[in-house]
C-alpha cells in the first residue's frame, strides 16, 4: 500500500465535504445570480453560507470574501488587482517587495508586474528561511506599494512572523498581501489582527475540492478585476459561481477548523518521530527552522545519493515529492534560497502529514527511505 505523504500538494476531500456538496450538482441547479425564482435562491444563500464559514475562519466579515477558482487566481487578482488600481488612482508608490521563498504563483504575476512598470524587490531569506526583519525594515521605502509574503511555506512549511510584519506594512503604509494557502485550516489566522490587507486559500489545501479558493480583502483596499462579464462578487472576479465547489469550500473550511488543534498536535508528534528516524540514517539535513514550522511538514536533504534515483525508489512505496507540485523538473528555487545546491535539492524530500496519517505510514516510510538510501549509498 502507498503511504500519501504529499499533502502540501493536495489533500483529499474530507466525506463530510463530499456529503454537503452532493445536492449542489443536479438537484439544486439554480445560478445564483437567477434571483427571480427559487432555485436561484436557494443556491445564491448556499453561497452566502459558504461566504460566512470563509469568513468566519479569518476573523471577518462576509463582504470580505472573495470567490476564485484558487489560491493562484486569489494571488493572481490580488497582486495586478492593487498594481491596476494604484495606476488608475495615479499612485506615486509602485514598487512591490516579496520573499525568494514564495510559490510561483506569487512569484510569476509579481515578475509579470515587473516588466510593466512595477520595479520589484525580491529579499533573501535567512538559512532557517526566516525573513530577515532588519531587510524588511529597509525594503519598504515611502515608493513601496505592495508586500507579498506567505503565512507557511508550501515545501518547507515554515512560518514568518505576519503580526511584525503586518504591524511594519502599517507604520509605513505598505498594502500587505499574504498567500496562506498552506495555512488556513491548520494555523489560527485572525486576518485584521495580523495587519493583513489581502490574504489568498485554496480548497484543496485543506480537504476541500480542487478548483475553489477565495481572496479576503480588508474593507477599502482598492483592487482592480481581472476578469470581466457577468459583474459576479462585487464586480471585482465575473462568472457563475461555482455553487458545488463553494459549498464543499465552506464545509471544509468549518470541518478543518474544527478537528485543527488535535490534528497539529497529533502529526506534529508524527512528524518528530518521522525526523528521529530519518536523522538516525546520517547524513540527513532538515531544510528550514524545526521550530517556526507547520505541524506536519518535514523535509530533508540526505547526502551522498542521487535524487533522481531516489525517487524512483521511494516512489513503489511512497506519495511524496522533491520540491513543490508546481515546479516539475526545475530544482526547488526554495531550498536554493536556503543555500541548498542544485544535487542537496534533488537528493531533497518534502513529506506532508495529514488527516489519514497513521503511526504504521510514519515506521513504513522511515524503513522505504532507510531501504532507499542504504541501496543508493552502498553503490557509490
Ligand atoms: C497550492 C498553493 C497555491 C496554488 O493554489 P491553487 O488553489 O492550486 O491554485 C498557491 N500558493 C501556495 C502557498 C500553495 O500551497
Amino acid at each position: 500500500m502507498l503511504a500519501y505523504l504529499d499533502h502540501h500538494a493536495s489533500t483529499p476531500c474530507d466525506t463530510a465535504v463530499l456529503a454537503a456538496m452532493a445536492p449542489w450538482w443536479s438537484e439544486h441547479c439554480g445560478n445564483p445570480s437567477s434571483r427571480l425564482h427559487r432555485p436561484g435562491l436557494e443556491a445564491a444563500a448556499a453561497v452566502e453560507r459558504a461566504r460566512g464559514q470563509v469568513a468566519r475562519a479569518l476573523a471577518m466579515p462576509s463582504e470580505a470574501v472573495l470567490f476564485t477558482s484558487g489560491a493562484t487566481e486569489a494571488n493572481n487578482l490580488a497582486l495586478k488587482g492593487i498594481a491596476e488600481a494604484a495606476l488608475e488612482r495615479g499612485e506615486r508608490r509602485r514598487r512591490l517587495v516579496t520573499l525568494a521563498t514564495e510559490h510561483r504563483a506569487v512569484l510569476d504575476p509579481l515578475a509579470w508586474l515587473a516588466r510593466h512598470g512595477f520595479p520589484l524587490t525580491v529579499l533573501p531569506v535567512q538559512p532557517d528561511g526566516r525573513l530577515d526583519p532588519a531587510l524588511l525594515e529597509a525594503a519598504l521605502g515611502d515608493d513601496t506599494l505592495l508586500l507579498s509574503v506567505m503565512a507557511a511555506n508550501n515545501e518547507i512549511g515554515v512560518l514568518q512572523d505576519l503580526a511584525a510584519i503586518g504591524r511594519l506594512c502599517q507604520e509605513r503604509g505598505v498594502l500587505f498581501h499574504c498567500d496562506a494557502a498552506q495555512a488556513v485550516g491548520h494555523l489560527p489566522l485572525a486576518m485584521g489582527e495580523l495587519g493583513i490587507d489581502l490574504l489568498s486559500l485554496s480548497g484543496h489545501k485543506l480537504y476541500g475540492p480542487k478548483g475553489c479558493g477565495a481572496l479576503l480583502r480588508r474593507r477599502g483596499v482598492a483592487l482592480a478585476a481581472q476578469q470581466h462579464g457577468g459583474g459576479q462578487e462585487q464586480g471585482l472576479r465575473a462568472g457563475t459561481l461555482a455553487v458545488p465547489l463553494l459549498v464543499g469550500l465552506g464545509a471544509a473550511v468549518e470541518g478543518a477548523l474544527a478537528d485543527r488543534e488535535e490534528r497539529g498536535r497529533r502529526l506534529a508528534a508524527l512528524r518528530d518521530q518521522l525526523w528521529r528516524g530519518l536523522e538516525a540514517l546520517g547524513g540527513v539535513q532538515r531544510n528550514g527552522s524545526a521550530t517556526a514550522t507547520l505541524p506536519h511538514n518535514l523535509n530533508i536533504s540526505l547526502d551522498g545519493v542521487d535524487g533522481g534515483r531516489l525517487h524512483r525508489l521511494l516512489r513503489r512505496q511512497l506519495a511524496v515529492s522533491s520540491g513543490s507540485a508546481c515546479s516539475q523538473g526545475s530544482p526547488s528555487h526554495v531550498l536554493a534560497a536556503l543555500g541548498r545546491s542544485r544535487r542537496q535539492a534533488a537528493a531533497s524530500i518534502r513529506f506532508g502529514l495529514g488527516r489519514a496519517t497513521s503511526e504504521a505510514d510514519i515506521q513504513r516510510t522511515i524503513a522505504a527511505v532507510a531501504e532507499a538510501v542504504a541501496e543508493l549509498r552502498s553503490a557509490v
